[in-house]
């Protein structure tokens, strides 16, 4: 089969593409290394959709945020993604501080952000009880919200699929030749799929896809590692917006950030790394982590921490995003350079991608059946009395709880397993579900769910994986039954 466009990548990126692409008249596949969506920069972020304040004005970054942004309140009901409105204050601890402040809000301003105001401290406390009593001045963005990115890539990916795009998981893309008329991927060093056009949206190995075909890449990503502590949903309302320091060179800083489901985040930190492919946390940066989140707010519970992890950015010598066609190969399209704000703006990069850099309209038809829509996950502790006993009623299993920190149901896990983007390893169910995401990560839900991993696919729990084929759960039964 010839494709029209292979995408490489199914991280937020790759997904938003390929559900743009089936909007079109065009054969799509998208090939994936990983054993899922969503499984390197786009699961290890702050989950934060910004609002556009602080990018270089005229950059694409800018732009693309900003629009990104307003994108996802759209979105919200299309997909049925998760959106927390918390809005956000960027804090300043004296006067010095306070110009920096109006600094950014004049970029603010010139970027197009709606709404912004820069307020005293003492009004902010009204809100945020918590904030570091050093703090003088906020500068507040209510359109700075936050999302659940691994729902966002698994909604796309999932209106792109059932309309038509192919994909292809465990497929490492490991070279690209040219014909004179179409492009010849090699995925695992063995099977070859052809296309008119390629899309390389590979995150920190964008770099290293583009050698496979070009003489020379217009950038090198520097791998830049943010770790983080999570702290318990216990402790949700400890702080209400995302609290931002003054961004740096180095980036916007620790943050502290309630996410959707109620933890709170801390981190993350802004290194650069050798080996831009093992996000490995240290005590060095996660204590780094600890100093800057308490100069934005005071007593901090952090017997509250559950655990810490690490992301690392595609960050670019480019300095914006790099979406453009090859100068040197028709048909080979970057999107080079996606650190943040890419989660915010994965929406509207999948437009500008389409619409401005390769001018899809001019070129295809839209499908006349295209459906945009995708049905909200059902999320079971999240319902009303009356709602819970209603879905009780229809299906029982909703009333069998898994995972008691989460309190997620044996259905819910169920549904995760089947479906069009269905998983049957326990990071894939911990991704759909949040089954093992809580206080005890999984010490008391897991060995339930690898029973349930291997009654519905016909397994034994030694074929059982973790995450990828190497990562098996068990390596050998220690005690058999005669
Ligand atoms: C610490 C941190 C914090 C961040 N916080 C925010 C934030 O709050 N808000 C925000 O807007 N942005 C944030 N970002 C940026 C955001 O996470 C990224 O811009 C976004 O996830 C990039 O998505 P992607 O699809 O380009 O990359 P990825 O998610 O990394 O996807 C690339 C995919 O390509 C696949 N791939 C690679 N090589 C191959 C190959 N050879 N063959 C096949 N597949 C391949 C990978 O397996 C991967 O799945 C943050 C990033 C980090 C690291």
């Amino acid at each position: 089969m010839l494709y029209d466009y292979i995408v490489i990548g199914a991280g937020i990126i790759g997904s938003c593409v390929a559900r743009e692409l089936s909007r079109y008249d065009v054969k799509t596949l998208v090939l994936e290394k990983e054993n899922d969506v969503a499984n390197i920069q786009s699961l290890a972020n702050s989950a934060i959709v910004h609002s556009g304040h602080n990018p270089e004005p005229g950059s694409l970054k800018a732009r693309l945020s900003v629009w990104g942004n307003k994108l996802y309140e759209q979105m919200e009901n299309e997909l049925g993604i998760p959106l927390l409105r918390s809005g956000a204050f960027v804090v300043a601890h004296n006067e010095k501080e306070e110009l920096e402040l109006e600094k950014l809000a004049l970029l603010a301003k010139i970027n197009g952000v709606p709404e912004f105001t820069i307020i005293d401290s003492e009004e902010a406390r009204l809100t945020e009880p918590n904030l570091a009593k050093s703090v003088f001045k906020v500068l507040s963005l209510p359109t700075t919200k936050v999302t659940y990115p691994w729902e966002v890539a698994f909604a796309a990916m999932e209106v792109a699929i059932k309309n038509g795009v192919e994909f292809i998981k465990n497929a490492k893309v490991t070279a690209i030749e040219k014909t004179d008329e179409y492009f010849v991927v090699t995925v695992n060093n063995k099977d070859l799929y052809l296309a008119k056009n390629l899309i390389n949206a590979a995150g920190v190995a964008s770099d290293d896809i583009a050698k496979m075909i070009e003489k020379k890449v217009p950038y090198q990503i520097k791998g830049r590692k943010g770790e983080y502590f999570v702290l318990d949903k216990r402790v949700k309302g400890f702080v209400n917006h995302i609290l931002y320091p003054l961004p740096t060179e180095l980036g916007k800083g620790v943050l502290i950030t309630p996410q959707y489901h109620g933890e709170i985040l801390l981190g993350p930190n802004s290194v650069e790394v050798e080996d831009k492919y093992r996000p490995t946390t240290s005590f060095a940066g996660l204590n780094y982590v600890k100093e800057h989140a308490s100069l934005l707010a005071d007593n901090i519970p952090f017997n509250q921490i559950i655990r810490s992890f690490a992301g690392i950015r595609s960050t670019s010598t480019y300095d914006d995003f790099y979406i453009k066609e090859s100068l040197e190969v028709k048909g080979f399209y970057h999107l080079g350079g996606i650190d943040s704000p890419g989660l915010t703006s994965c929406f509207a990069i999948a437009k500008y991608l389409l619409e401005e850099v390769i001018e899809i309209q001019d070129k295809f038809e839209l499908k006349k059946k295209f459906n945009p829509y995708r049905a909200r996950r059902i999320r079971f502790h999240q319902l009303s009395k009356e709602e819970k006993q209603v879905l009780i009623a229809k299906e029982p299993l909703y009333g069998n709880i898994i995972c008691k920190c989460e309190k997620i149901t044996e259905k819910e896990i169920l549904d995760a397993m089947h479906g069009v983007l269905g998983s049957n390893t326990i990071k894939g169910i911990k991704k759909r579900t949040r089954a093992g995401a809580g206080l005890c990560q999984g010490g008391y839900c897991e060995e339930k769910i690898i029973k349930m991993i291997a009654k519905e696919f016909k397994l034994s729990p030694l074929e059982i994986s973790y995450d990828s084929e190497e990562t098996k759960i068990f390596v050998q039964e220690t005690k058999v039954k005669q």
